[in-house]
């Protein structure tokens, strides 16, 4: 395995790890010299958090600026973008978590609401059945993206991406690349 391999599943793929295999992994990150803070990650995707820990990390993720715009002017939060595209029989549909300042936030779902009720509704029967549900989901996660604390969005993405979080050490550059990467 590469390096990166190794890094990946440190970082991504230990939930439930039996413990024999957390042991070969943590090994191979001492032969290989990688940061030991791969192995924090390791721990990290194996615990529960209490809401204020959960709370406390995102609060970190909420002072980087915008890996949409760059600005800085607002604390970040996360959205969930719903898009419905539809053709004839073929309807696809996504959802999408966002981490963002709340002006890009607001944007993404505005941009997601235009392209569903263009492109949604032409499919039968979800399309039909789909764009006014998807549609309804974006502006009840717009209304999220103005809170003043971490929303839920963002509480469950610094959840999810916890290991990485935790392996990146405070580093802005690799905290933004967590952000930018999409990962579900
Ligand atoms: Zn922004």
């Amino acid at each position: 395995m590469s390096d990166t391999e190794i890094i990946r599943i440190a970082t991504q793929d230990a939930v439930g790890l039996r413990p024999e295999v957390a042991d070969i992994l943590r090994s191979e990150i001492n032969k290989r010299k990688l940061s030991t803070k791969l192995l924090e990650g390791v721990v990290a995707q194996n615990t529960t958090y209490e809401l204020d820990e959960l709370t406390q990390y995102a609060e970190t993720l909420r002072n980087l600026p915008c890996p949409n715009c760059g600005l800085k002017n607002d604390k970040l939060n996360g959205t969930v973008i719903h898009t419905v595209k539809s053709f004839v029989i073929f309807t696809t549909s996504e959802r999408r978590p966002k981490v963002a300042c709340p002006t890009c936030l607001d944007k993404m779902n505005e941009n997601a609401i235009s392209s569903t009720a263009l492109l949604g509704w032409w499919g039968i029967p979800w399309g039909l059945i789909k764009t006014p549900i998807y549609i309804y989901r974006n502006l009840k996660s717009k209304k999220e993206n103005k809170e003043q604390q971490a929303n839920k969005t963002l509480l469950a993405f610094t959840a999810h991406r916890i290991g990485e979080i935790i392996a990146a050490n405070g580093e802005n550059e690799k905290l933004l690349e967590i952000l930018k990467s999409e990962k579900y």
